[in-house]
């Protein structure tokens, strides 16, 4: 089969390699949908610049791989061959506190923590061998890319969006509109928020965002930020912000333009921010949450409430691409002028 790899000056290398064969409690998919995310970008793609969770071990490429079950080991206990399924795309070792939490993004098993796409073999392939643990059932209402979404970005905003909680109630700032800022939108809206305001940069996901309704008002950003949010919003702010950019000046706008009582959650990564703590958060009685990626329960839940919602996160794939042309697809992700980008195979392309 063929696989993709990124030696990092900006380039893919594709390489013949052996199908993997399952073993134990392990199971071979055909991959259907692989999309890329904003992180293979920053820490792989340019340059090897991760360390530890983030690093790269040259392996193929991909963490937010879809596909469908067409091999299965021995002591598989509930996924068997035909199934459809996401990967959860950290690999733990199951039985630390946080793999046992559900979050084995945290798992803190030196030897056993292994994502795919980082330390282990990943999506960009014909096929991924993956672990049963890691598996999320595809409902038959959602499409392999619909899926594939999930793996990372999807999950990671639903998990933000649950600790800083949204409502009809509130009105809700994105910086950043990226394909996590876009998700953030499209699941705010179903989450009952009227009043998105989304600030970015690049004109084509601005044009995007309020294409696709993921937001009532979008703001080039800039130093007026703060006091166009708060026109906005009747001069308060709003109650909740998510920071999908990580952006220095954005950051600081999320916070600020935040009105008391509010919370903030960080979502993109890497970066700084500078803020001072007495004006910009103590004496307005604000709370800055992180979060980083979700846990496997709270990605069965989202994936139900998708079903529920009739909500496709592929609405958010702009361009996709077979896996002879993935060296375009990061090409295109790198210039930041899409929405999310997708390989996909047979029936996904
Ligand atoms: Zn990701
Ligand atoms: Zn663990």
């Amino acid at each position: 089969m063929i696989g993709a790899y990124l030696p990092g000056n900006s380039t893919v290398e594709m390489k013949e390699v052996p199908v993997p064969v399952p073993g134990h409690g392990e199971v071979l998919l055909r991959m259907k949908a692989s999309t890329i995310c904003g992180s293979d970008i920053r820490c792989i793609y340019h340059e090897h610049l991760g360390k530890g969770p983030e690093g790269y071990q040259g392996v193929v490429a991909g963490h937010e791989p879809c596909g469908q079950i067409v091999k299965s080991g021995p002591g598989c206990r509930r996924f068997g061959v035909g199934d459809r399924v996401i990967v959860y795309h950290i690999s733990g070792c199951g039985v630390c506190n946080d793999c046992r939490r559900g979050y084995m993004i945290s798992c803190t098993s030196e030897r056993y923590r292994r994502a795919y796409g980082w330390q282990r073999d990943g999506g960009m392939a014909d096929f991924l061998l993956a672990e049963e643990k890691d598996l999320i059932h595809l409902p038959a209402e959602l499409s392999y890319a619909d899926g594939a979404q999930v793996a990372c970005g999807f999950g990671t905003v639903y998990e933000g969006l649950e600790k800083i909680g949204i409502s009809g109630n509130y009105a809700v700032l994105i910086t950043g509109l990226g394909p996590v800022g876009l998700a953030t939108g499209a699941l705010c809206r179903k989450l009952g928020a009227e009043k998105i305001i989304g600030i970015d940069v690049v004109p084509e996901r601005m044009k995007l965002a309020l294409d696709l309704k993921l937001c009532d008002e979008v703001l080039a950003s800039g130093p007026e930020n703060v006091a166009e949010v708060r026109r906005l919003t009747g001069g308060h702010g709003v109650e909740r912000a998510v920071d999908c950019s990580a952006n220095e000046q954005a950051r600081a706008t999320a916070i600020r333009a935040t009105r008391k009582w509010g919370r903030i959650v960080f979502l993109g990564e890497g970066g700084r921010v500078e803020f001072n703590p007495s004006p910009d958060i103590i004496h307005d009685q604000k709370t800055i949450y992180g979060s980083w990626v979700t846990s496997t329960w709270l990605m069965e839940e989202l994936v139900e409430r998708l079903v529920r919602w009739n909500l496709h996160p592929a609405d958010l794939v702009t361009h996709r691409f077979p896996l002879e042309r993935v060296d375009q697809a990061y090409t295109l992700m790198a210039s930041g002028k899409c929405g999310k980008v997708a390989v996909c195979f047979d029936e996904e392309l």
